[in-house]
């Protein structure tokens, strides 16, 4: 189905640079669409930066569609690599994750099984397999069953944001930092004419899209548009080490850890999260997040592998109300187009490309048909 589209060379406006605002832009930008990029802050400086950044569709599986999209979104980050070259960016070891008591095991298990039945690789090793072949620092039982997923990766999403925007700005786009966009013109017929940012500028667009993250509300609001989004804050804590003890994504019971290049590691858990609205203070989140990833890590515990700098930070997950991504055109503002998503990592890579067809060309790809922003009615 085709919908109103823009004309190549035709000027689009990428509010917000995180990864899915960079996917599209540089995807828009590769395609002959002239492009400016224009955020508040810096490129990739916002949740993208301060995520687990884990690529799976393994968790996915509340919606056959969700899943199918998420998968997609794994194989466009491979096809990505390709293209662009996975440089510091693409980190495709894997994940491994095992649970911490018999009904939590029970429940893995059989999500490993409607996995398989969907053609989604997943293996069962032991813990000692696991200690012998792939993570000799972890401490895991010998005898826990451990579900290997080789096809699940992380990405460093500030540096994937720097090299697509890299990309785009040599194929021509325009990039404005430090400068918020606050107002959003129309024309008399409704379709969208014209941004105006906080520095005072004004750029006439045929096009805007909102990329703007958790800001993506706010934003929507320029047009008058209701976007109801979740509040779901979310604390991570990075630990410079002087060499990463864990060379993949890793989920324990209570805790994630994941390399972050050479000389650091993320960790993460969800019920370290749920302090965060009890008003507990960032540096004791990052210190009961130090202290569970000890239990699992315990180089993590050693004075000589950890350095004293640790980063924390609280983020605010990007998510539409009903949990699911609000992708593509708003019919009624010809012009306007959503990339709102959590698992944002996952899927900015497919919903870059998908997203760019769909204003380029007014392709409405059958992939997005459950994540349209009109089932969000004004
Ligand atoms: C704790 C945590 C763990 C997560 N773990 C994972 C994971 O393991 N795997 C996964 O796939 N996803 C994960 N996510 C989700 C993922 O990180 C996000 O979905 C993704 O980073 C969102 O990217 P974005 O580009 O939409 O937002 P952002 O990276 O926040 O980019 C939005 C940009 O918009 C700019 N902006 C906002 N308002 C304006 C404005 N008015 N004008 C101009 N610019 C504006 C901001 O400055 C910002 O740079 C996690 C999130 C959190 C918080």
């Amino acid at each position: 189905m085709k919908v109103g589209c823009v004309r190549r060379r035709e000027r689009v406006a990428v509010i917000g640079v995180g990864v899915l605002g960079a996917s599209v832009g540089w995807n828009l930008s590769r395609r002959g669409a002239e492009v400016v990029f224009v955020d508040a802050g810096r490129p990739g400086e916002g949740v993208t930066n301060w995520s687990f950044s884990w690529v799976n569709a393994g968790t996915k599986t509340e919606r056959r569609s969700y899943f199918d999209l998420n998968v997609a979104g794994m194989a466009a980050h491979r096809e990505l690599a390709e293209t662009i070259g996975p440089d510091s960016w693409w980190y495709p070891s894997g994940h491994l994750r095992w649970a911490g008591d018999p009904a939590a095991e029970a429940k893995l298990l059989e999500t490993a099984e409607l996995l398989t039945g969907w053609d989604y690789r997943v293996e069962v090793c032991t813990g000692a397999e696991v200690r012998r072949r792939l993570e000799p620092a972890l401490a895991v039982p010998g005898r826990t069953p451990v579900l290997f997923y080789p096809d699940e990766a992380w990405v460093h999403g500030r540096h994937l944001v720097g090299r697509l925007v890299g990309r785009a700005v040599e194929s021509g786009a325009e990039h404005r930092s430090g400068t918020a966009v606050r107002d959003i013109g129309t024309g008399a017929d409704g379709s969208i004419r014209t941004v105006t940012l906080s520095d005072g500028s004004r750029l006439d667009v045929d096009a805007v899209v909102n990329a703007a993250g958790p800001g993506a509300s706010r934003v929507a609001g320029l047009i008058a548009r209701h976007l109801p989004m979740r509040r779901e804050p979310g604390v991570v804590n990075r630990i410079g080490c002087a060499q990463a003890p864990v060379h993949r994504v890793v989920h324990a019971p209570h805790i994630a850890i994941r390399p972050d290049g050479d000389a650091s590691v993320v960790l993460h858990s969800g019920e370290i999260d749920a302090l965060i609205d009890t008003g507990e203070d960032p540096a004791e989140l990052a210190r009961l997040l130090h202290e569970s990833a000890r239990h699992v890590v315990p180089e993590l515990g050693d004075s000589g592998v950890v350095q004293t700098v640790t980063q924390t930070r609280v983020a605010f997950r990007p998510i539409p109300a009903d949990g699911f991504p609000s992708v593509g055109a708003v019919p009624s503002v010809p012009g306007y187009y959503e990339a709102v998503s959590h698992s944002g990592i996952t899927l900015g890579p497919v919903i870059g490309g998908l997203l760019a067809s769909e204003i380029l060309g007014g392709k409405r790809d059958e992939m997005l048909a459950d994540f349209r922003p009109e089932r969000f009615p004004q």
